[in-house]
């Protein structure tokens, strides 16, 4: 990965520099442009944190997904904080998201793409670039990469510095990610109890079917002689929205092998609902890094948008350079959602559908809190495989915005998590994230649809 030693066709470094002439938004005010020159000047002679082969191979397992041969899970907090780096909390996570990849491989029967919105995601797009409390007005908190959460003037000014130290958490989260999919931690069989103890509970009665048939699945395998060690290991990938320029291009560099721009922050990038502007800088970058990529597309995208989107992005019909991860909201998606699909597929083009059933169903208690009903989650998801059923297209993963901690910040679930329980332990400094139970809960629901499917 160093541009030293490659030839590189002539205008690919100053194209991936093209967005900076460009309409660009939700990036901070630093106010010491000096302080950024450095920054970003330092962070890009460190190391990177996927390497190019890797990105490779997801997007050869995405391939597989947009022709409907495996399916995706993506999932972890709205915003990743520092303080959250904890080794107890990166496990939980990486727990809860290898304990559903478990089930839907089994509903499925088919391989499950396992990616974290972890190790980087920790830059956030706000509705309003200002927040006021008691009449005193200050900077939005934009995420722990830009600044910190604290009401107070000194710790909403966005700091530069705090982009170093998001490449370095990114890192040490990425690091225990590889040493719990690598080391032994994601045993199948280990993987599987833990869900078993899920399934005994009284109030999951109705999973302890299926919880059952994995049982015999896994004796089965072992009475054929399959080999338990090689599923000791696990592919695992890392990704988060690529919305912070001054930390997406200087960790842009040049493949060594192949003279192309990778994305080196992550596996996977995605481009948010707000900044996907056609004519915009995120666009226009990620049209020139070889990663794969993802398009949130909310209720008002018309298929001239995806058209327009898959023209820019994936001229060349790469299989699995495109991810379209929808977010309608659960009373729309079974109108807006179809003559998307059908328009996608009249092309010639095939992307990867997902669903993010969480972006679409916010809500505000009169208590206060930002919240999202579990039930609509379901519901989303739910209409998102009758949309795709309708159409016959493949509807090939779920993003989701989880937490492997014992949270309340999602209403209902199997412990029905009420308003006012909202209070006890409501943690996310972003969006409400499934609590462990609940996503284990999801994932059992998904399976349902899945082995539906003829
Ligand atoms: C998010 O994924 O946290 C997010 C902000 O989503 P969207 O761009 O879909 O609003
Ligand atoms: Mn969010």
């Amino acid at each position: 990965m160093t541009e030293s030693n490659v030839t590189v066709a002539p205008g690919v470094l100053d194209g991936l520099d093209a967005w900076r002439d460009l309409p660009i938004k939700q990036q901070p005010d630093w106010g010491d442009a000096e302080a950024v020159s450095r920054v970003t000047a330092e962070l890009s002679k460190l190391p990177p944190l996927v390497f190019a082969g890797e990105v490779d191979q997801l997007k050869d397992r995405l391939a597989q997904v947009a022709a409907g041969n495996a399916f995706l899970l993506q999932g972890g907090d709205c915003a990743e904080t520092f303080d959250g780096a904890t080794a107890d909390r990166i496990r939980n996570r990486v727990k809860t998201i290898l304990q559903m990849a478990v089930v839907l491989t089994y509903a499925a029967a088919m391989p499950i793409v396992k990616m974290g919105r972890m190790a980087g995601q920790f830059a956030k797009p706000r509705s309003s670039d200002h927040e006021t409390r008691d009449g005193v007005t200050l900077p939005a908190y934009r995420g722990d990469i830009v600044n910190g959460y604290e009401f107070t003037a000194e710790s909403r000014q966005a700091d530069p510095s705090r982009i170093l130290q998001g490449y370095h958490t990114a890192a040490s989260t990425l690091n225990l990610i590889r040493a719990f999919t690598q080391g032994g931690f994601a045993d199948l069989r280990e993987v599987h109890s833990w869900n078993r103890g899920f399934a005994e509970n009284p109030a999951n009665k109705r999973y302890e079917t299926v919880a059952k048939e994995i049982d015999r699945a896994i004796k089965f395998m072992a009475a054929a002689g399959a080999d338990f060690d090689s599923l000791k290991r696990v592919e695992f990938y890392s990704s988060h929205e690529g919305l912070l320029m001054d930390y997406e291009r200087p960790m842009t560099r040049i493949d060594s092998r192949t003279g192309n721009p990778y994305n080196t922050s992550a596996h996977f990038v995605w481009i948010g609902e707000r900044t996907r502007d056609l004519d915009g800088a995120h666009i226009d970058f990620f049209s020139r890094i070889s990663n794969p990529i993802g398009i949130k597309l909310g209720p008002s995208t018309t298929p001239k948008m995806v058209h327009r989107l898959i023209d820019i992005l994936d001229p060349q019909r790469t299989p699995g350079r495109l991810t379209f991860i929808t977010r309608m909201g659960s009373g729309v998606i079974r109108d807006v959602l179809p003559p998307l699909l059908a328009a996608v597929k009249e092309s010639d083009a095939l992307p990867v559908w997902v669903s993010d059933p969480m972006h679409g169903n916010g809500i505000t208690t009169p208590n206060g809190y930002k919240t999202r009903r579990f039930d609509d989650v379901v519901d989303e998801v739910k209409g998102f495989f009758e949309a795709h059923r309708q159409v016959d297209t493949f509807p090939g993963g779920i993003h989701v915005e989880l937490t492997g901690d014992d949270v309340t910040e999602c209403l209902g679930g199997s412990e029905m998590i009420d308003e006012e329980t909202l209070a006890s332990r409501y943690e996310s400094l972003c969006d409400p994230r499934l609590n462990h139970k609940q996503s284990l809960e999801l994932a059992f629901l998904v399976a349902e649809e899945l082995a539906a499917r003829d």
